[in-house]
């Protein structure tokens, strides 16, 4: 499709400017970090996630076209920019309720703690559409979070919201890795902001924390073996799995908690995000009665470390 006269005629300062102006405008629009990569290919990626592949270590809810994961331009026409986004979620419970004796909690995923995530992030995606059309009426977008064939994590990399840990998770330096991603594929020419430097360093406190080895390397995970991964898979765990998992019942935040960027950062901005502690730490005795179906009613688990964009 052949780009709109209107947007040919804005100079490189006009795109410039609105992209300080849109950085400007995100903490209105319920963004907390935002920024934006160019659509190029990912090749490096296609790459990794080739050599993840092959070693067997994908969760099985990725995108299997690895073109797709790592091209925008098989997603949508011309694409010309990527803005990436993030929201940050809490970290810490206030009033957790505690185990008893005879009264064992069980705790879901930090990630899984708020309203179902998707919807959040899609609703961020949306106000910030609105933002753009209101100053570029001819702008067009495709929007992803999680189940979209980009990874989040790739795209926010590029866009500069922080690095990719050894814990293979995006680690921004203020808000450390609490953050949901999404993006916007663009047709809108914004200049690309500039990676992250790597801010791991030498340490290595989510590969020696991580309860089955799943880290196996810097920033290389194996899927199959991670806590996470098997809170959701269906069928039955081995006696190994049960007691690694321990009282997770949904993800493992373990080389999150670990890890020093996130020591001490806890952001509250989002209401609907906010934890109920006896959701998020329920008793484990009822929950052995309760069905499939009441289980999602109530603790509606919307995020956990996998997504399909991995
Ligand atoms: S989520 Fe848990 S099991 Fe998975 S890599 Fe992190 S620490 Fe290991
Ligand atoms: S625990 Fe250390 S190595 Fe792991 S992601 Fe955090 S800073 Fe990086």
């Amino acid at each position: 499709m052949a780009e709109a006269p209107a947007m040919q005629k804005r100079d490189a300062a006009y795109w410039r400017k609105l992209k300080e102006e849109m950085k400007e405008a995100a903490m209105s629009l319920g963004i907390d970090k935002i920024g934006v990569a160019s659509a190029d290919p990912f090749a490096e990626l296609k790459e990794r996630l080739r050599e993840h592949r092959e070693l067997g270590y994908e969760s099985g809810f990725e995108e299997p076209d690895l073109d797709k994961r790592t091209n925008p331009a098989l997603l949508f026409d011309e694409p010309r920019s990527i803005i990436a986004i993030a929201v940050a979620y809490p970290s810490k419970l206030k009033n957790p309720p505690v185990s008893e004796p005879g009264k064992r909690r069980g705790i879901l995923s930090r990630s899984a703690w708020g309203e179902d995530y998707h919807r959040v992030l899609n609703s961020r995606l949306e106000r910030l559409t609105a933002w753009l059309a209101e100053r570029v009426p001819d702008a067009r977008g495709l929007s992803m979070v999680d189940t979209g064939a980009l990874s989040d994590r790739a795209v926010a990399e590029r866009a500069g919201l922080g690095w990719s840990g050894k814990n293979s998770l995006m680690i921004t330096p203020e808000l450390g890795s609490w953050v949901y991603l999404g993006e916007m594929i663009t047709n809108l020419p914004l200049p690309p902001d500039q990676p992250v430097e790597d801010g791991c360093g030498e340490c290595t406190r989510c590969l020696d924390a991580c309860p089955t080895g799943a880290l196996v390397g810097p920033g290389q995970l194996n899927a199959q073996k991670c806590v996470s991964f098997l809170t959701q898979t269906k069928g039955t765990l081995e006696e190994w799995q049960m007691e690694k998992i321990g009282n997770r019942l949904y993800g493992c935040d373990t080389c999150q908690i670990v890890c020093p960027v996130n020591r001490g950062i806890d952001i509250r901005r989002h209401e609907e995000l906010e934890p109920d502690p006896e959701i998020v730490k329920p008793l484990l005795r009822p929950l052995l009665t309760m069905g499939n179906r009441e289980f999602k009613e109530k603790f509606g688990a919307g995020g956990s470390r996998f997504s399909a964009t991995r």
